[in-house]
């Protein structure tokens, strides 16, 4: 500025303006300077993106390919397992079908095993055997020994199985030792789930035999609360006059036996056949017949014998012998019998079961000559026959039916003499309690009542024995019980025995006592079971 003073205004002008002249150059060649560097920085940046941008590129495409392998080879994968898993499927249906099969055609077998093991037990004459176990139930767990708890939980868990229906299992342990199942066979074994109706379709093939001509007995046996007052009659039938019609599949096997048996006979021609029942009951080794009237109609147990017929049955002479036309009038006389069980002065004893009863079915057949079994075959015959003879016959039955008070009473006086009458019969039996209770202790009735049931029981036991050893003396009459049922036992009835078990640990004893029983009365054979196809006309009663 110094060397502006002196100077003109003008020149001053000059030189500013040839300043900011060179100032502009200098600028421009600055910025010319820098857009060349940032120009070239930036092809710089950009190509080196751009070598990135390809290199992502390819490295992408790269990646993209495997992962293509990969998903290509993961469906192939999948395929595969999906035919694999087709072929599987299909297998798995075939072997199911398979299965199928041979389960159909075992059960074809077992059915085919089962009739041909039928006819072998028939030819051989041997005792059928069924096992029912009951239930657990809540008197089960009821403190009944003076044990631990521990222990008591232990006595209240199962002991006795069935494994399959032929087979029992027992878990036998004892404290300190290790536990040792135990198997028993018989014809039919019933688990703790199979009703009454299960029960009585086994049993009711058995009474088509009774109207084709052979006697049959079912017999319950088992300790006290083993199900066979259950079994037999139902759950409250005994001693119960009302009979519910509501509880009809609660109902046991001598309700049903008796339904099934009238209605056979409804299939039959009419009068061909007739019904009486009598129902006894043996108490301390004394047989009381239920059915028995006094003078003035009024109901007691009266005491009756037994004896041996001169054709070496056993007969109870002057038994009642009541006709019945359908099951409820049996199931009404019954349930009157039932009551006397329970109530009459002579037969006080605090549970029914410690006496044994017997009910009989005595069915009459009508046959005509020597034809028993083929009579109806011919519908004309059977119809001349209906009209000509044969209405006489039920209402001679009626007419007695009031007074009768024997078999004797029974029409066996034929009016046309080419008729006979052949007499089969269904015994059934609910057996007073089979467990051996200890005598310590006990004094006076009790302990007459249960050394007679120990006695009868073991007579039943001897008798079976003596007829398995082929024994030329069988001991029949060393008791009352199988001095009536000898016919049944060791005559020529099909016999089934119905084996009924507590599943408890408690009961162990018994329950073992009872598959014992079941196990030597399986092994019994009496020779051929006879069928009644006489009649002969002098044997014919
Ligand atoms: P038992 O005549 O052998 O002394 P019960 O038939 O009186 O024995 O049975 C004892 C109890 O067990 C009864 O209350 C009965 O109702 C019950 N009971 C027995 N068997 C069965 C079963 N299969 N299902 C249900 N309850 C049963
Ligand atoms: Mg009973």
């Amino acid at each position: 500025y110094q060397g502006l003073a002196g100077r003109s205004t003008n020149e001053i002008l000059q030189l500013y303006a040839a300043h900011g002249q060179q100032m502009k150059l200098q600028r421009s060649s600055v910025v010319t300077q820098l857009h060349g560097a940032i120009k070239k920085r930036l092809k710089q940046d950009l190509k080196s993106l751009h070598s990135f941008a390809l290199e992502l590129s390819k490295d992408f495409q790269r990646q993209s390919k495997t992962c293509l392998y990969q998903v290509l080879a993961a469906v192939q994968g999948i395929q595969l397992q999906n035919e694999a898993m087709q072929m599987f499927q299909i297998k798995a249906f075939d072997l199911e079908q398979s299965l199928q099969e041979v389960t159909e055609r075992y059960e074809k077998e077992k059915q085919k095993r089962k009739a041909l093991h039928n006819s072998l037990i028939e030819l051989r004459g041997n005792i059928r055997v069924h096992c029912r176990i009951r239930p657990l139930l809540p008197f089960d767990d009821a403190a009944g020994h003076s044990v631990s708890q521990d222990r008591q939980r232990n006595f209240s868990e199962k002991a006795a199985y069935a494994a399959d229906d032929e087979t029992v299992l027992v878990k036998c342990s004892r404290p300190g030792h290790a536990s040792v199942n135990k198997t028993f066979q018989f014809e039919r074994v019933y688990s703790d789930l199979e009703s009454q109706d299960a029960v009585f379709a086994d049993v009711a093939p058995l009474l088509t035999s009774l109207l084709d001509g052979y006697n049959v007995c079912i017999m319950a046996y088992g300790q006290t609360g083993s199900g066979k007052t259950y079994t037999m009659l139902g759950p409250q039938l005994e001693g119960n006059l009302a009979f519910s019609t509501e509880e009809e599949s609660e109902l046991g096997i001598i309700p049903r036996a008796t339904q099934e048996v009238f209605r056979l006979i409804s299939e039959k021609p009419p009068g061909s056949y007739w019904v009486e029942v009598s129902v006894v009951e043996v108490y301390n080794n004394e047989i009381f017949d239920l059915l028995a009237k006094d003078s003035y109609g009024g109901v007691f147990g009266v005491k009756r014998d037994v004896v041996t017929t001169r054709e070496g049955k056993s007969d109870v002479p002057l038994l009642t012998h009541e006709t019945v036309e359908n099951a409820s009038e049996f199931l009404h006389l019954v349930n009157k019998g039932l009551q006397l069980r329970v109530t009459h002065p002579t037969l006080v004893h605090a549970h029914s079961s410690r006496s044994h009863l017997v009910v009989t079915l005595t069915i009459t057949t009508v046959v005509l000559g020597d034809n028993f079994g083929t009579l109806w075959e011919d519908e004309q015959t059977s119809q001349r026959f209906n009209k000509e003879a044969f209405c006489t016959f039920p209402q001679k039955m009626r007419d007695n039916k009031s007074t009768s008070s024997s078999r004797a009473s029974s029409p066996v006086q034929l009016e046309a003499s080419q008729m006979k009458q052949v007499k089969t019969r269904l015994q059934l039996v609910d057996l007073a309690g089979s467990e051996c209770v200890g005598m310590s202790g006990v004094t006076g009735a009790a302990l007459r009542e249960t050394s007679f049931i120990n006695r009868s029981l073991s007579a039943l036991a001897d008798v079976l024995g003596a007829i398995a050893e082929q024994r030329a003396h069988v001991p029949y009459r060393n008791s009352k019980l199988t001095h009536l049922l000898q016919d049944s036992v060791g005559g020529d009835a099909k016999l089934l025995v119905m084996l009924c078990i507590s599943p408890g640990q408690k009961y162990l004893t018994e329950s073992m006592q009872s598959l014992g029983f079941g196990t030597r009365a399986r092994q019994v054979q009496r020779g051929q079971v006879k069928k009644k196809n006489f009649p002969v006309p002098s044997k014919g009663k």
